[in-house]
């Protein structure tokens, strides 16, 4: 039924399971867990757990938890959640910090080959001695020491014996080669620093491209898919998946079976793809943390963070962020999608998904004339326009009503279709009102409508079908549910957030107008939503009951996103 899905990425696994080359597809997610997920992290989400499932294979969770400095055990678990929330499960969660002792063993692998040394440049030497994408590097001092000497400083390292700094372990490359990740790089480093995961069991720690090619490999993870930055370093990933060789090393994941893990390494092929980027937002989750730590917006989960805990309070559904992604498509061509095809997935879904209910954010109250004090009736309303299965409610109806503000206006602009003094409106599915009389205050403000209902205009009568420009939304006063609403909108102001050319940083383009809260008046069906539900209020948008705030009692709405598109130029 699905349209099957044509990009690079898939065509080279059709081809892999095609040739023979692989009978079973494996990917993984690998999140560092040192902040919360983001909507690029949706595209990989999307695809290695999309893919797997598509070819019938399957996709692991791994924490790629190599650096102990910024990572968290608070991040470990809402990257599960986050996951789950998106709708995909995971064949197995790992960490990459489970496989340390193997990456261990693989390095000592690589000494007695004569592939690795330990060498004494400070981080600074190691930086000149480097040179440059014109000017080949020189190689360390320390690059020929004896096997003997290299496992015995290695060891030692790994034993607490040295500071920070005074040694690493690098790999045996190339110092000429024309890509720099293959000068020699550093695959082990000395920190002495507690572990989330691992405790105190650890003083060294791998590099991220030594233990990302070796986790790849321990998994048996056929497919490795990155974004494009990694591009150069691919030619570092396969030698490191071929020197220490796990496939074809299987003793070197006897750490492994103690911790009940299947041996069943391979020979992963690393696939880059463009990194998401979306205009009018951050997405780095240096930035998006100094967001929160500056206090600039309230925490992780604020409706204007493009988080997936964000985007999910704000009302994104999983299904409109899958579609955004599938829509995206899968290239390597870098570019920045605009906001508002994010937002047009989110209506596209609420549009077919969301019940529609009456709601007034910026009252003008309006009192029925001709109708007795206290009046009240019930009228029936379909759920949704265009699929009946959503059923039908009553909606109570009465002689004081809220209406919105900008439906009326007593110097009509050009074009004005709705009420203006003297004229008539169709109150959705109640009738035809008149306005015969505008209150104001002292200072001019217009405070209440009084107005006839046309007796013969109610639905269902012949007089119903009169011809009126304007049809407006209300809801009854006497009714009605006051309700905290959370006008969301864009959290900067300006399409790259991250140009400083002008000399300003992100922080300076924030949106002042990016939450605006407001008490509105809702029909009593609408205040009925469990946390997360979503309805249309019609004429203004999609807006989702607070996951955390909202009750019955006291409602809370956030606006997901308004009917139309406000920013289109
Ligand atoms: P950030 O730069 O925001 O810190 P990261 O790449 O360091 O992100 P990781 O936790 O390492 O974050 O990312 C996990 C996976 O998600 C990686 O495979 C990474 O390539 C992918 N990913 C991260 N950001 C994006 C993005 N904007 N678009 C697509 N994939 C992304
Ligand atoms: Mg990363
Ligand atoms: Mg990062």
């Amino acid at each position: 039924d699905e349209p099957i899905k044509q990009d690079f990425v898939r065509q080279i696994v059709r081809d892999d399971i095609a040739s023979g080359k692989h009978t079973a597809i494996k990917t993984r997610f690998p999140p560092e867990p040192n902040g919360y997920l983001h909507i690029g992290h949706a595209k990989a989400i999307c695809l290695d757990f999309g893919i797997a499932d598509e070819f019938g294979g399957v996709c692991n969770l791994r924490m790629d938890d190599t650096n102990p400095s910024r990572e968290d055990i608070e991040y470990v678990t809402a990257i599960q959640e986050d996951v789950r929330w998106l709708g995909y499960e995971w064949n197995e969660l790992r960490h990459s910090s489970d496989y340390f002792e193997v990456f261990y063993l693989g390095a000592e692998k690589l000494i007695e080959q004569g592939d690795a040394f330990v060498c004494d440049l400070t981080a600074e030497q190691v930086r000149e001695y480097r040179g440059s994408l014109t000017e080949p590097g020189r190689e360390s001092p320390w690059r020929n020491r004896s096997v003997e000497e290299n496992l015995d400083l290695f060891r030692r390292m790994r034993a607490g014996e040295f500071a920070e700094g005074a040694h690493t372990l690098r790999a045996k490359i190339d110092m000429a080669s024309g890509n720099i990740n293959l000068r020699d790089p550093a695959i082990y480093r000395i920190r002495h620093l507690a572990h989330q995961n691992t405790g105190d069991a650890w003083c060294i720690y791998p590099m991220y491209d030594y233990a990302h090619a070796l986790g790849d490999a321990v998994e048996g993870i056929t497919h490795s898919l990155c974004t494009l930055e990694f591009e150069d370093h691919r030619p570092l990933y396969d030698w490191c998946v071929d020197r220490v060789d796990l496939a074809g090393h299987p003793e070197l994941l006897r750490p492994l079976t103690g911790q009940g893990m299947p041996l069943e390494a391979a020979k992963p092929r690393q696939i880059e793809f463009s990194r998401l980027n979306i205009n009018y937002t951050v997405m780095s989750k240096r930035k998006l943390m100094a967001l929160v730590q500056s206090g600039l917006v309230d925490g992780w989960d604020d409706p204007r963070m493009p988080t997936l805990l964000g985007l999910r309070r704000r009302g994104y559904t999983p299904a409109s962020l899958r579609l955004f992604v599938e829509r995206l498509g899968v290239s390597k061509v870098n570019s920045v999608i605009d906001f508002s095809v994010l937002e047009g997935c989110l209506r596209e879904d609420l549009d077919v998904s969301a019940a529609r209910r009456m709601a007034v954010i910026d009252p003008l109250k309006v009192t029925l004339t001709n109708l007795q004090d206290g009046h009240s009736e019930s009228l029936e309303f379909p759920n949704h326009p265009k699929d009946e299965s959503f059923g039908t409610r009553q909606v109570p109806f009465s002689n004081r009503l809220w209406i919105e503000r900008d439906d009326f206006a007593e110097v009509p602009p050009k074009g004005f279709k709705r009420l203006v003094p003297g004229g008539e409106v169709r109150l959705r599915g109640a009738g035809i009102m008149r306005c015969d009389e505008v209150i104001k205050d002292a200072d001019g403000n217009v405070i209440e409508l009084r107005c006839t209902l046309d007796p013969e205009s109610r639905p269902g009568m012949e007089g119903a079908n009169r011809k009126i420009k304007g049809t407006i939304h209300w809801v009854s006063a006497e009714h009605a549910v006051a309700t905290e609403i959370r006008l969301y909108d864009r959290l900067f102001s300006v399409a790259d957030p991250d140009d400083n050319s002008d000399g300003k940083s992100y922080e300076d383009h924030l949106n002042p107008e990016s939450r605006r809260t407001v008490t509105g008046y809702i029909e009593p069906a609408a205040a009925d939503a469990t946390p997360e539900q979503s309805w249309q209020f019609e004429r203004l948008g999609y807006f989702v009951a607070d996951r955390h705030d909202h009750s019955p009692q006291r409602p809370v709405f956030n606006r997901s996103v308004t009917l139309r598109d406000i920013w289109a130029a």
